[in-house]
């Protein structure tokens, strides 16, 4: 079932393995292509990580990374928190993240919603807390604009910011997922293209494409989110190009 692939994911993806490998291994620093890491990837609602970073999140537990799951909020925009709490574990299980590495905040300061500003030295705080509670030592989040632009994620982006900027020695590493234009967010897999072309002109520990070989785990994923399994939200995870692909570049502070 899972190896099933649409004629045209089939022509786009399988023959980008060689360059996959290339891109992919650059994601790491030199000379650390092997080493296992304790990834953190800081998210703002349950459902970000199956919208967005699964193919961030498929790649690294398949080359058997240690990957956690902070979520900042349960997403209780629309009174929904717990059940989504709930379809967030289950969507992780799906991704092969198990529920002791995956943490969900319900913290009053943090709740959803786009006019709920939160506070970038609190995110900075917990995070901090969590990388030295879990021995952290990289970590993944939205950039400046969030993918969707929605004001959680931009927030949690300025939070590990911060932390970095507090971090003197530099000690821990952090990457963000580049938001791409609407017309290339909904070009589905033929943004693998674009996005390897545009990783090409940046040094590769700087920035890299990860290819999701298997956007049908993305999908499956995604259903685990019932109370957000509506007919545009299915439409999203057929023609986002985040399904297909991730570009992630490191944090410079
Ligand atoms: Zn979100």
């Amino acid at each position: 079932m899972e190896n099933r692939k649409t004629p045209l994911q089939k022509s786009i993806v399988l023959p980008l393995s060689e360059i996959k490998i290339r891109y992919m291994a650059a994601f790491f620093s030199e000379g650390e292509a092997v080493r296992k890491r304790n990834i953190l990837l800081v998210i703002a609602h349950p459902d970000d990580e199956s919208m967005f970073f699964s193919p961030t999140i498929l790649y690294l537990t398949s080359q058997g990374n240690n990957v956690h799951i902070l979520c900042m909020s349960t997403g209780n925009a629309d009174g929904k928190g717990d059940t989504r709490k709930e379809e967030l574990y289950q969507a992780c299980a799906s991704l092969k993240v198990g529920p002791e590495q995956v943490k969900i905040l319900d913290h009053p300061d943090l709740q959803d919603g786009f006019n709920h500003i939160w506070s970038q030295s609190l995110l900075a705080e917990i995070i901090k807390k969590e990388i030295a509670s879990q021995a952290i030592d990289l970590l993944i989040t939205f950039d400046c604009y969030g993918v969707s632009g929605h004001q959680n994620h931009r927030d949690v982006h300025l939070g590990i910011q911060m932390l970095l900027l507090e971090t003197p020695q530099r000690s821990i590493e952090a990457w963000e997922l580049v938001s791409v234009s609407m017309l290339r967010k909904y070009s589905g897999p033929v943004d693998i293209w674009l996005s390897l072309l545009c990783t090409s002109c940046y040094p590769k520990q700087q920035m890299c494409c990860l290819i999701n070989g298997h956007p049908r785990k993305s999908f499956l994923a995604m259903a685990q989110h019932e109370s957000q399994w509506i007919w545009f939200r299915k439409l999203f995870v057929s023609f986002s190009s985040y399904t297909y692909v991730n570009v992630l570049k490191k944090i410079d502070v």
